[in-house]
């Protein structure tokens, strides 16, 4: 928890895990829903296939080398419309090993770091703006600017900077 909040002071940090964050979460979430009509694919040199379909991520290789090109292609799954699959799995044929990862594995963990690093950025914040150690929530009021906390002995936060 300490090493969290020395990580959060560093404001530019928390920026980029709180908006990164928020991004991945949000293109997953996307993907997720797309994979209820669409399927993407990626196909590579050497027998490598990406694929998104049916809430999963499809990583497959193919048992021999492939000489297929490169390939990125957009399918309706008419097929399998509206199916979702919720547990990995690995799907083998006499050419392909698939191995299946649902999306959502990897969804809800960075929606809950992401919800995280809001919630403790939005409560220094909050501390912040009333004259509180932002760590521990002590009074500064009566402090110098530049005093360090006398309670968990943190830096004080940075004085705002006057308009020019
Ligand atoms: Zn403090």
């Amino acid at each position: 928890m300490l090493y969290a909040y020395r990580v959060l002071r560093c404001a530019r940090i928390s920026f980029w895990i709180k908006w990164c964050g928020a991004l991945l979460a949000i293109l997953l979430i996307v993907a997720w829903l797309a994979t209820w009509q669409w399927r993407v694919w990626w196909r590579f040199q050497r027998g490598y296939e990406l694929g998104l379909c049916e809430g999963l991520f499809m990583v497959s290789y193919a048992s021999k080398p492939q000489a297929s090109p490169s390939l990125f292609w957009i399918e309706r799954n008419a097929d399998s419309f509206g199916t979702f699959f919720w547990r990995f799995s690995q799907g083998k044929s006499q050419d392909w090993t698939s191995n299946r990862i649902p999306i959502w594995v990897l969804l809800v963990p960075t929606l809950g770091m992401t919800a995280c690093v809001w919630r403790l950025d939005a409560k220094a914040r909050r501390r912040e703006s009333i004259g509180h150690c932002p760590k521990c929530n002590y009074n500064r009021m009566d402090l110098a600017v530049d005093e360090v906390c006398p309670e968990c002995g943190s830096q004080p936060p940075p004085a705002p900077t006057m308009p020019a």
